[in-house]
């Protein structure tokens, strides 16, 4: 059989994590593949399709193409098409198909943690993963609020209103994330605040911390953010990105290539992809 290829595309794509992930995954499910990162400009996206990417069994799309990349793919998964945003693309038979798997491997991760999604939900931010936590949330049934800073309100109102007007029955709130008041049942952080080098911030201050009984940190870089430290001493449950980045990874080679995962193969992965992230 013929070496299955594979890339992730960005831009800039600089550091990435997927190369090794992937490779991985496919040594677990026994498959010979190659993967390989490809930076591709915004204004190169439609050219690299027909040529480059046209060569590929499949790809995953990171920043700043998971919307851009939707009008050139043939068919779009439910979960795509309702969320508005593309990860993971499996070219099959000449046709191409998008799905997104950030929002399974948020729901993996954190059934991982033994964190009980309920209560009291709130995201800190409101970019791109946090637009996939929300969507995934929402389509659950499960009410949630953004944190925000004063200057994104509007992008968060925006949010709001996209989601509302997708999942009508969704509810979904937003307010200022230097007033949070009240227990929070579980605190997302999808904010890049405490990500290396700037691992000594926190996008909240401890007082707020202290009043969360749950926190799931989508950085995975350093491992253990001071958000998720501070959370921990507090004796919350307390978990960081990595889980998620993995889970998104195996759930796109799902995709692909109809395999699944033993999740202590996974847990096994996240320790050896800490490890590698230190050598990057
Ligand atoms: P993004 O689209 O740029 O969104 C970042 C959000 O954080 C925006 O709402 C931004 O608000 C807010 N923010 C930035 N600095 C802030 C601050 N000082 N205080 C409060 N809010 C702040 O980024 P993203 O793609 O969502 O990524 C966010 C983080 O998630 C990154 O660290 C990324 O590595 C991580 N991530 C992890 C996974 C995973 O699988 N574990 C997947 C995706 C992303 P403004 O609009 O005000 O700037």
């Amino acid at each position: 059989m013929s070496v299955k290829k594979y890339a992730v595309i960005g831009h800039p794509i600089g550091h990435t994590m997927s190369p090794f992930i992937h490779q991985r995954l496919f040594s677990l499910a026994g498959l010979d593949a190659e993967y390989v990162k490809l930076d591709i400009a915004p204004e190169q996206l439609g050219e690299a399709f027909k040529t480059t990417l046209s060569q590929l069994d499949g790809f995953n799309v990171t920043i700043p193409h998971k919307q851009a990349v939707i009008p050139l793919l043939d068919e779009l998964d439910d979960k795509a098409k309702l969320y508005g945003s593309v990860n993971t693309v499996l070219r099959q038979d000449g046709k191409t198909k998008g799905f997104t798997t950030d929002p399974d491997g948020f729901i993996r991760a954190v059934e991982a943690a033994g964190i009980e999604l309920g209560g009291r939900i709130m995201i800190l931010g409101c970019g791109g993963a946090a637009r996939a936590i929300a969507f995934e949330l929402a389509s659950r049934g499960l009410p949630f609020e953004f944190a925000v800073r004063e200057r994104s309100c509007g992008k968060a109102g925006l949010l709001c209103l996209d989601i509302t007007r997708r999942i009508p029955e969704a509810k979904v709130s937003f307010g200022l994330i230097n007033q949070i008041i009240g227990t929070v049942d579980v605190l997302i952080n999808a904010t890049p605040v405490g990500m290396y080098p700037n691992v000594d911030e926190q996008p909240i201050h401890n007082c707020a911390i202290g009043r969360c009984a749950a926190v799931f940190d989508v950085i995975y870089n350093p491992l253990e953010t001071a958000l998720v430290k501070r959370a921990r001493a507090n004796g919350a449950k307390a978990e960081g990105g990595m889980s998620m980045l993995v889970w998104q990874a195996a759930v796109a080679q799902q995709h692909w290539n109809d395999v699944s995962f033993d999740p202590e193969d996974i847990r096994r992965l996240c320790i050896d992809a800490a490890e590698e992230m230190k050598s990057i």
